[in-house]
């Protein structure tokens, strides 16, 4: 394999009398040692020794439905410092680089409500209006789309990771038959998604990459996709605290509703190795609230509130280094 010299992760553990926790589905394993914990992703060559993170020279690997770790993993455990001299690279990892995806465009205009001006439309008014506010914040923003063309829904988050971005957020406006329902929902992707991927391929004894996979994107994003990843439940209470930030802020600045925060496996979020999440600002259905959305006065009332939440958002997701405990 590569000329590395792999083992047997469970073998390993076995020698060496650790105890491995290993989670299947996400594909995640933590090995008490007795000196270190070492926690370590498939397809990945980020790993965190005692909560630190750290770089293995090559990545796990998937070998005929073993987990196969390359020989140097026995140092992390061994040595006294557990090489953490490969740093903290949390800290490097504030949210800098926004990329704002607006909804749909060309040849594909979304969804359609209650007055003439289609979903597509909307979305990149307001995201530039987003980002507008976002700038004036000191952050450094750019969209996938700054006009109305087609970008295929995989495209997107490569946009993103092309731009070394920090966070992927997607902006669309709903639909409903019923007329009734208004507000903005936040969505985040389900990893389950992940899991099927991982699960198939581990049935069939194959090798793996994960969309984060090390060998195709640029130092540190991997970083930030395994700390978003690796802990399913701090994902969630990220998004969570996402959602929650901006929903407070529209139903406090403009009186719009917040219907919280759902996961989903749209494909736009599918590919991303960043934190990324989906805002669903509101409903071209609703009566009242499709005619709002249709308002250029009414769209910066509230790119001003989803820009002033999600700043709220980002300085404590710096403050706490992309956890929240
Ligand atoms: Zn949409």
């Amino acid at each position: 394999m590569h000329g590395v010299d792999y083992m047997p992760l469970k073998l390993f553990c076995a020698e060496m009398n650790y105890e491995c926790q290993w989670d299947r589905f996400r594909g995640v394993a933590t090995v008490h040692g007795s000196r270190h914990d070492v926690t370590f992703a498939v397809g990945s060559s980020v790993l965190l020794v005692d909560g630190r993170a750290g770089r293995l020279t090559h990545p796990i690997r998937w070998y005929r439905g073993a987990v196969m770790a390359p020989q140097i993993l026995e140092e992390y455990f061994t040595e006294p410092a557990a090489r953490t001299t490969a740093v903290q690279l949390l800290q490097r990892h504030p949210v800098r680089h926004i990329v704002l995806d607006p909804g749909h465009g060309g040849k594909d205009p979304g969804a359609r409500g209650v007055t003439s001006t289609v979903e597509k439309v909307i979305t990149l008014d307001l995201s530039k209006r987003i980002a507008d506010v976002l700038r004036q914040a000191g952050y450094q923003v750019s969209l996938t789309r700054s006009n109305d063309t087609y970008i295929a829904l995989e495209d997107r988050t490569k946009i993103a990771h092309q731009r070394g971005a920090d966070f992927f957020i997607s902006i669309h406006a709903n639909a409903n038959n019923s007329s009734s329902l208004q507000g903005m929902e936040v969505y985040y992707l389900n990893p389950k998604s992940m899991t099927h991927e991982l699960n198939r391929a581990a049935a069939q004894g194959k090798m793996v990459a994960l969309p984060y996979a090390a060998s195709s994107m640029q130092a540190g994003a991997d970083v930030k996709a395994i700390l978003w990843d690796m802990r399913n439940v701090e994902h969630r209470r990220q998004a969570i605290e996402l959602g929650n930030t901006v929903g407070r802020k529209i139903a406090n600045k403009i009186g719009a509703k917040y219907r919280g925060v759902r996961a989903a496996r749209f494909k736009v979020l599918r590919d991303a190795n960043i934190p990324a999440a989906l805002l669903e600002v509101g409903y071209l259905t609703h009566s009242t609230e499709g005619r709002r959305l249709a308002q250029s006065s009414y769209r910066q009332q509230l790119a001003q509130a989803i820009g002033e939440g999600l700043q709220e958002y980002f300085s404590t997701y710096r403050r706490t280094d992309g956890f929240t405990q």
